[in-house]
């Protein structure tokens, strides 16, 4: 239901803006509840600065004059321009519910975390778990690994033929290490004793999608489930996860913004008091 509608349009201009560690990212919601723009920039440390910039270019942009700002993710508490901040639990689970009504859990990846939610028929949050410790799970681990065979992060899913299946007749690798900076040790010596590149990275696929089950298996997440964050444009990755965990996963629109459609869903304008 990507560009429908997306209810509580409360009569007028709302901006939702995820200060990501990685990414920031901002939706505009029109008065009729449809989303009038995406934009993305990298967070760059500040999130303050960001989140003016992205909500000034949102607004400038769409001739918008006067508009509710309301802002999630890591660095929410820095962002001046927002009215109000909210939990990127809460977000994530009110952009997917407005998304995909029938979603019964979520599974986000993101620069520096990933996190599972199981979500109620009216897209509360039942129940979530969380992993902003280890890098092991997360889009840095794809990036190092993208870095160490010279491919852009978003090049890794074509390159493995968007699966993480061993090809028949290939040798299965295993990347044991827990720890990325262990990890990244393991990919020099596979490359040094000539494996194929290839099936090196659907084991890493493999490796992180091991990492993520742990989450869904905490909220016992049901399907449908669907993948958000900027790391579920990678096709190999939603295939690992899927075989991992047997679950059936679909990837949500526009992934990496649907946190930030939440954060502009939370904006309310307040209520008209009429003068009698
Ligand atoms: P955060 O909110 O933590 O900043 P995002 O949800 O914005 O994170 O996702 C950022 C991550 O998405 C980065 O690690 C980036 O490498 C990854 N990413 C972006 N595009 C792609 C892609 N096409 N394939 C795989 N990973 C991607």
């Amino acid at each position: 239901m990507s560009d429908g509608r997306m209810g509580n349009a409360a009569g007028g201009w709302r901006i939702g803006l995820d200060l990501g560690s990685t990414a920031a990212k901002g939706v505009l919601v029109a008065p009729d509840g449809t989303v009038a723009e995406r934009i993305i920039d990298l967070s760059r440390g500040e999130p303050a600065g960001t989140s003016e910039r992205l909500a000034w270019e949102l607004s400038a942009r769409n001739g918008v004059k006067d508009a509710l700002v309301v802002a999630t993710g890591y660095g929410r508490a820095l962002a001046g321009t927002a009215a109000r901040t909210v939990t990127e639990i809460s977000c994530h689970a009110r952009g997917l519910h407005a998304q995909h009504p029938d979603a019964r859990s979520v599974l986000d990846i993101g620069g520096q975390d990933a996190k599972a939610i199981r979500l109620g028929p009216d897209g509360s949050v039942e129940d979530f778990s969380m992993n902003d410790r280890c890098a092991a799970g997360t889009g840095s681990f794809l990036e190092m690994a993208a870095r160490r065979f010279s491919l852009d992060v978003g090049e890794l899913s074509a390159f493995c033929g968007d699966s993480a299946a061993e090809e028949p007749g290939e040798p299965r690798i295993e990347i044991s290490s827990t720890c990325v900076v262990f990890a990244e040790s393991e990919l020099v010596g596979l490359a040094a004793r000539g494996a194929d590149s290839k099936a090196v990275l659907r084991a890493v696929h493999r490796s992180i999608a091991k990492r993520v089950l742990f989450l869904l298996r905490q909220v016992k997440a049901p399907e449908p489930l669907y993948f958000t964050g900027g790391v579920a444009a990678n096709l190999a990755l939603a295939d690992a996860i899927a075989r991992e965990s047997g679950l059936k996963v679909a990837v949500a629109d526009h992934p990496q913004f649907t946190g930030a459609l939440g954060a502009a869903l939370f904006a309310r304008h307040p209520p008209v008091t009429l003068a009698i």
